[in-house]
């Protein structure tokens, strides 16, 4: 051992000699990263205390690969200091982060030896303890993190760290488990590392979610990318080449470039626009970095934005100038599209380098250049956005989860008041989102608004550079109806306490008349409680009042369904009438009973599964099981639009499932067929492909002509994904057929 390892060899004496040196290079990898920055001795001791605290803290401890638990932290401190440009507290909590979750280690500990702000931010960090009883215990640990987010950013940001090198080293765990990190990533932390200007974290995130639920689109992707490099450099370098000449010009030092889109937005195009790999024309945008003062940074990248549009055509709409107005997370550039060689479009992004360092790490790498506070400057607004979502009050973490999810938009739009004060706010927010936007109280009583001097519908989507004006009327009251008019988390909240109040005020009155009733009838109410929400199908005494908050309910004809003994009511029994399921509950009608399905590695037979109507998994999808609150077990596609959401917030209910497959399976799937009609001929070959030539079982069929184009709904019964898609394949084949595509609702 040499010099440092001595230094720690009480926590590395317990670590077999591989174990020791994986160890080592795991701190040698922070350390050498640390030693390359301006960091003082002072703070590397502290990094080295950090260490050893943690490593004898996590004594014995293992990760599923083997590895001694504690490279883990290492490596997320490692990710904090690199990748997200943080500082050395930062790595100090990093280090710590998993100490007093995972050991004996108390909080208390921490703050003896690291001091209070450190202890703060582990706390953060740290999970809560006995969440049993709720419904989501991932969504309450996430309320907890964002809580301390408002106070110091640094959780979150560290959190964000810990989740990458998980989603890093996610190749050792079981499908099922992936699939469960995989939703919560692309539902919660993906869009939050986009909010908080992490694009590198974000398209990594989103990239690594793709592999684990779409192995095959990943992989194809990975494929063309690699396949098509080199004449994507040849057209790249025919495209630059004019534009060095006058950049060199200019004389100040730059570098440009040409950079692929991140696999999973070429994936979202793919899907989204439903082309193909070859027919997606923007791979990839040219980044021009300039390297000047900050003073310089607006007037050089004009210069340079007048260069690219002096040798390429400019296409005007395309324009996005975010240097003028930055984003609301930071982030600062300006872009455009120009038409290069052989007509192509090509996105030509030009920034400072600080500009770029933010993009590429986040505003909060800034930390060294402002000091943290700005940190928090930049996110103000935001911060108080998720202050107020946090302090309404919430039926439950879910519902909590939901509305901080309405706050992660992607774009924004820039909206005036009438005194010319601008406003951010997300695209597609209503006039009424920006009301509530403005003060809580102002939403409230919103009842007419002005855009642009013209009247305008609660329900009017903002536009950019739109100057709105709200007139309030105190009687205003928010309805139900309102919900459905606002995307921003905050107006969602806010009408959603509101709502509750009047209902708790209609409790009120119906208890009122409740008791009322039951006295003058002789009748006690808290004997009788039970046998009314029975009757009247009521899951909390507040529905139950509300049920008599209005006078119309005809007290009389409920109690004939009764008969009174001893001052409590008793149900006459009526004949049992026949249930008739609802289309939730009724299993898909061509599940054949011989199809098997393995549930947590065991024959599912034990449980009462069926296949979900929602996504109709057939044999070879990637599914999972769903644990119902009163429906059973219900088998789901990964690919299901409604997984993300169960695994993010259902996590717990969600088991393992993978097809038995026995001879003669048979299931229901749904084709959507796009093409040009010409009349009767197109039906018949479809049908003619299907029926005979194919043999397969038509369900239903219906077809819509539009101008000249159709759009037909088959439903088909199938024995397999592979039978499905040799369907698909054939029929995509036909003549007058543009596009085939599995229906997934
Ligand atoms: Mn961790």
């Amino acid at each position: 051992m040499d010099v440092i390892d001595r230094k720690f060899e009480k926590g590395l004496s317990q670590w077999n000699e591989k174990e020791q040196a994986q160890i080592m290079e795991a701190y040698e990898k922070l350390t050498h990263a640390l030693n390359l920055s301006t960091i003082t001795e002072e703070e590397k001791a502290e990094v080295d205390q950090a260490f050893e605290f943690a490593l004898i803290a996590h004594a014995q401890q293992k990760r599923k690969s083997g590895e001694p638990y504690i490279t883990h932290p290492l490596e997320v401190a490692r990710i904090c200091f690199v990748e997200m440009g943080l500082g050395y507290k930062s790595v100090i909590a990093a280090i710590l982060h998993d100490v007093v979750e995972d050991t004996p280690t108390k909080l208390e500990d921490i703050r003896q030896k690291f001091g209070p702000k450190i202890t703060k931010i582990v706390d953060g960090l740290t999970k809560l303890d006995g969440l049993y009883n709720v419904e989501s215990p991932q969504a309450e640990n996430f309320k907890k993190v964002l809580s301390t987010l408002v106070d110091d950013v640094r959780v979150i940001l560290i959190k964000m760290a810990d989740r990458l090198h998980n989603l890093r080293t996610i190749d050792g765990m079981p499908q099922h488990k992936k699939l469960k990190i995989a939703a919560e990533t692309s539902y919660i932390y993906a869009p939050l590392a986009h909010r908080l200007g992490l694009y590198n974290l974000k398209s990594e995130f989103s990239d690594i979610c793709l592999k684990i639920n779409e192995p095959d689109l990943y992989d194809e992707i990975v494929f063309k990318l690699k396949d098509t490099q080199k004449e994507r450099s040849k057209f790249i370098n025919e495209f630059i080449k004019p534009l060095k000449l006058q950049l060199d010009s200019l004389e100040v030092p730059y570098e440009i470039f040409g950079r692929p889109k991140a696999i999973s937005s070429i994936a979202n195009k793919i899907k989204s626009k439903k082309v193909s790999f070859e027919e997606i024309y923007d791979l990839f945008a040219v980044r021009i970095i300039v390297d000047v003062p900050k003073e310089k940074e607006k007037s050089v990248c004009w210069q340079v934005y007048s260069i690219v549009t002096d040798v390429h055509k400019p296409i005007p709409e395309r324009l996005k100038d975010w240097i003028t107005t930055p984003k609301s997370n930071g982030y600062e550039s300006l872009h455009t599209s120009v038409i290069g060689p052989n007509g192509r479009y090509v996105e030509v992004q030009i920034r400072s380098l600080r500009m770029d360092d933010i993009a590429e790490k986040g505003y909060a790498s800034h930390w060294k250049y402002k000091g943290i506070s700005n940190i928090h400057g930049i996110y103000d607004h935001w911060f108080d956005s998720i202050k107020e979502v946090l302090e309404t009050p919430h039926n439950d973490a879910i519902e909590f989860l939901n509305d901080f999810k309405s706050n992660l938009y992607g774009e924004e739009v820039y909206i005036y008041t009438p005194k010319g004060e601008m406003k951010v706010m997300p695209k597609g927010a209503t006039a009424l989102d920006f009301a509530f936007g403005i003060h809580t109280d102002v939403g409230y009583h919103a009842s007419g608004f002005k855009v642009n001097n013209k009247l305008v519908p609660m329900g009017y989507i903002l536009e950019s550079g739109d100057q709105i004006q709200v007139i309030t009327n105190k009687n205003q009251k928010p309805t139900e109806d309102w919900l459905k008019i606002v995307i921003t988390g905050k107006a969602k909240s806010k009408i959603r306490s509101s709502l509750k109040e009047v209902e708790k005020k209609r409790a009120e009155d119906g208890k009122e008349i409740l008791e009322r009733k039951l006295k003058n009838s002789k009748l006690d109410i808290e004997d009788n409680f039970e046998v009314l929400m029975k009757l009247l199908a009521c899951k909390s005494k507040m529905e139950l009042y509300i049920h008599f908050s209005d006078e119309k309910f005809d007290f009389a004809e409920l109690l004939k369904k009764f008969s009174v003994d001893n001052g409590r009511l008793t149900e006459i029994k009526s004949e049992p009438k026949e249930t008739i399921p609802t289309e939730e509950d009724r299993p898909s009608r061509t599940f054949s009973s011989n199809t098997k399905i393995l549930i947590n590695g065991e024959s599912g037979e034990q449980y009462q599964y069926s296949l979900a109507p929602c996504c109709n998994p057939v044999l070879g999808d990637e599914i999972f099981a769903y644990v119902g609150t009163n429906s059973g077990l219900k088998i789901h596609r990964t690919q299901c639009r409604n997984a993300e959401h169960l695994m993010a917030s259902y996590g717990y209910r969600v088991l393992k499932a993978e097809w038995a497959p026995l001879p003669g399976s048979s299931f229901n799937a749904m084709l959507i067929v796009h093409g040009i009609d010409d009349g009767p001929g197109v039906i018949e070959r479809l049908t003619h492909t299907i029926s005979s030539r194919m043999g397969v079982n038509i369900r239903s069929f219906s077809i819509e002509g539009n101008e000249g184009t159709f759009e037909g709904k088959i439903g088909l019964i199938v024995r397999s994904k592979e039978h499905l898609n040799q369907i698909i394949q054939s029929l995509a084949k036909l003549q007058g057929v543009n596009s085939v595509t599995r229906l997934d609702n």
